[in-house]
This record gives structure tokens, C-alpha cells and sequence, in this order.
């Protein structure tokens, strides 16, 4: 079986052909320009190869609703160009087979529980932390969609004593990603994130507001698993402080041995790297085959 994927993210499109077993043959990087652009190079691409179905890992927000008019938009996105863009709609034109369509952290999570760190698991949770914060989710084995679909990094947070930077959510100010995004620390601290040194007391607080995040998640969706990816999540000495930080804001309660005695395995890295994304698509695909 051939499998298509989308990973459509707000600077690059990954477009990939591959299996289900997550083995990736072709892929190209796309610029994400205007919506025409970008996806006349997709489709390009695709049309090229023989595939099953179609998985797309999207920005966004998106309309995930089956019953709305506007499933397979992009919707209300701060990306101009992408707003209430129909990317579902011009691929069926192209391509008449199963599509599937979610969010690119829902994708990510369904990929690391496929074949990542989440593998033989029923429920997990994915977040990244990079120039956004987003998390999605898979539970009893589907990704989790409501009203719309989750956007977990804009939860509320305690500010970390002293901290008095404003915020860099142009809706909230101060909810977690904009606490807590890679460019909230660079505006913070006016240095690039990947410069500032292990020592440096930007990554208490960058855990601090992590964990707190982590914490809520536990509590509220009871993931089996939690993946940290993103660009900000590369620096791998945060995850120690992160678990510290879980362990003492839960102070016992969750009183399961994943959190007790396996918070290494509980809290972890992608398993599938930097292609956690571009697989998650590719699972949807093998997903909307089901
Ligand atoms: P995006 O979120 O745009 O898909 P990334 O996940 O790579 O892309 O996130 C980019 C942000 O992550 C940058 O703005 C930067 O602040 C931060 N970042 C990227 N690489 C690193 C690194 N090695 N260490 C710390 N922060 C990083
Ligand atoms: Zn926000």
C-alpha cells in the first residue's frame, strides 16, 4: 500500500510518499508561500506517484467538523493568504481517494503512537514548543476533536515569581505559548534561543511553564504518554527540569508508576525525531483507509 502526506505547516509544506508502516520513499520541502503557489508544487509532486489515500497534517485552526460547510478550511489563521482556504476541496479536485485531514499536532501524536516512543499505546499526547505552542492528543485510539479541535497552548499559567514579561499571544498576552514559545524566550532575555547556556535561568522558567501545561494535560486528558518535540524541545536538558517540576506541582496525586517511578519513558522525546509530523500524516492516511 502507497500512502500520501501533507505535514502544511506555516513556513514549509513536506509532501511524502510512503508506506504504512511508516517508511517515507519521496519527500519535498515546499516553501509556504501564497495558498496557489504552495499547493500547485504539491500537487505537482503527487501527481507523480501512485497512493491509497491521502493524510494532512495542518496549521491552523482548522474545520475538522463533517457536518460543516467549511470542513477542510483553514479558518480564522493570523496567516493572511491561508484564511478560510478550502485545502481539502482543491486536493479532491486532483485526487479522487481517501483524504484525511487533522491537525498537525493530532497528526504528530497519532504518528509517535503508530510507530514513536508512544508505540503500543492507546493514548498519547504530542507538543511542540517552537515559534508556536500546540499539543494534540490521541485517546482510545482517535484523535481527540470537539466543538473544534483542541488548542492546548493557549492555556492559563501561573507567572513564575518575578517574572514580569508581558506575553507574546497576540490574543492573550500571557497564556502558555505566550509565556513559553521560542520567540516569547528570545524577546524575553534578547538572546536566540539556541544561544542561551544550560546554566541560564530562562530554562527554570521555561520548565516552570512547561510542566505546568504537562500537569493540566495529565489532569484533564490522562495520556498514556507524553512526546515533547519543536524546536525549543532540542535542548534536551529541559526535560529533567520539566520532570521535576511534574513530579512536584502533582505532589502524589496521580499516584501511577509512570509518573512515580517512569517519569523518564512518561515524559520523552519524539521517537520518530524530526519527522514526527510528516509520519503522523502519513498514519491519517492509513487511518482514513480504516
Ligand atoms: P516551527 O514551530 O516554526 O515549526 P520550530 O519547531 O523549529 O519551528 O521552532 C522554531 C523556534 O524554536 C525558533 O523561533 C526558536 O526560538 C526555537 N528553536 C529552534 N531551534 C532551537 C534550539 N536548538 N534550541 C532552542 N530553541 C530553538
Ligand atoms: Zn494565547
Amino acid at each position: 500500500m502507497r500512502l500520501a502526506a501533507i505535514e502544511a505547516g506555516g513556513t514549509k509544506f513536506i509532501c511524502a510518499i510512503g508506506d504504512d508502516l511508516g517508511n517515507i520513499f519521496e519527500r519535498i520541502v515546499i516553501p509556504t508561500t501564497t495558498p496557489e503557489e504552495t499547493m500547485e508544487k504539491a500537487i505537482d509532486f503527487f501527481k507523480n506517484y501512485k497512493f491509497d489515500a491521502l493524510g494532512i497534517g495542518c496549521f491552523g485552526p482548522i474545520d475538522l467538523d463533517l457536518n460543516s460547510s467549511k470542513y477542510g478550511y483553514i479558518t480564522s489563521t493570523p496567516k493572511v493568504a491561508w484564511r478560510n482556504y478550502n485545502i481539502v476541496g482543491k486536493l479532491k479536485k486532483h485526487f479522487s481517494l481517501p483524504i484525511i485531514f487533522d491537525t498537525d499536532v493530532n497528526a504528530a501524536a497519532l504518528g509517535e503512537l503508530r510507530w514513536g516512543n508512544a508505540k503500543g499505546l492507546d493514548s498519547c499526547l504530542y507538543i511542540t514548543v517552537g515559534t508556536g505552542i500546540g499539543a494534540g492528543a490521541v485517546t482510545e485510539g482517535n484523535m481527540v476533536h470537539g466543538l473544534m479541535h483542541p488548542e492546548m497552548g493557549h492555556i492559563m499559567i501561573k507567572r513564575y515569581p518575578g517574572d514580569t514579561y508581558e506575553g507574546k499571544c497576540p490574543y492573550h498576552k500571557d497564556c502558555l505559548e505566550g509565556m513559553a514559545c521560542g520567540p516569547a524566550i528570545e524577546e524575553r532575555w534578547g538572546i536566540k534561543a539556541y544561544d542561551l547556556e544550560e546554566s541560564h535561568e530562562a530554562w527554570s522558567l521555561e520548565a516552570f511553564y512547561l510542566a505546568q501545561a504537562l500537569v493540566n494535560y495529565i489532569l484533564v486528558l490522562s495520556p498514556k504518554k507524553i512526546v515533547m518535540g519543536g524546536g525549543v524541545m532540542k535542548q534536551r536538558h529541559l526535560f529533567p527540569l520539566i520532570r521535576e517540576n511534574v513530579v512536584k506541582i502533582l505532589n502524589g496525586y496521580v499516584d501511577k508508576e509512570e509518573i512515580i517511578n517512569d517519569i523518564e519513558n512518561y515524559i520523552t522525546y519524539p521517537g520518530l525525531g524530526d519527522d514526527a509530523g510528516i509520519c503522523g500524516a502519513l498514519a491519517l492516511g492509513s487511518y482514513a483507509l480504516k
